[in-house]
C-alpha cells in the first residue's frame, strides 16, 4: 500500500511538469517576479499609463488655494483609482508639488528594486491572459 502511494503522486507530478515545460519552451516567457503581487488594474496602468480624468475642485478649495496664490489640478485614474495632485504657483504656473496617491500597495514594486518597465508589466498581463485561456 505504501509503495502504491509513492508511485501514484510522483507519476502525476512528472506528467504535470512535462506539460508545463512544453508551454515554456514554445513561448519562452519569463515574467518579472515583482509583478506577482500587482493587481490587474495596476499592471494595465503600468503597461499603458493611467486613464486620467480631471476632478473638479470645490469652490471652497479653489478660494483657499487662491489666498495662497496657488492652484492645483487633481486627476484620478478611472482604472486603478490612483490620484495625482499637481500644485502650481500663480501667476507663473510653476509646479510647486506633484504627488501621486495610490489606492493600495499593489501598484508599486518594492522600494529599491528599480523601476518596472511598461514592457515587463505588459508581458505579465499577457501571461495572465494566456493562463485564462
Ligand atoms: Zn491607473
Amino acid at each position: 500500500m505504501s509503495t502504491g502511494d509513492c508511485a501514484g503522486p510522483s507519476a502525476s507530478t512528472a506528467k504535470a511538469r512535462g506539460g508545463k515545460k512544453i508551454g515554456k519552451k514554445k513561448w519562452a516567457i519569463e515574467v518579472d517576479e515583482r509583478t506577482a503581487a500587482m493587481s490587474q488594474p495596476a499592471l494595465e496602468c503600468r503597461a499603458m499609463n493611467h486613464a486620467w480624468h480631471s476632478v473638479r475642485l470645490s469652490v471652497a478649495r479653489r478660494l483657499e488655494l487662491l489666498k495662497l496664490g496657488q492652484t492645483e489640478r487633481v486627476r484620478e485614474c478611472q482604472r486603478c483609482d490612483t490620484t495625482r495632485t499637481t500644485r502650481r504657483q500663480l501667476p507663473s504656473y510653476d509646479v510647486l508639488s506633484d504627488a501621486y496617491h495610490y489606492p493600495d500597495t499593489s501598484y508599486l514594486v518594492p522600494k529599491g528594486s528599480g523601476r518596472l518597465s511598461a514592457a515587463e508589466a505588459d508581458k505579465a498581463l499577457l501571461v495572465q491572459e494566456m493562463a485564462g485561456e
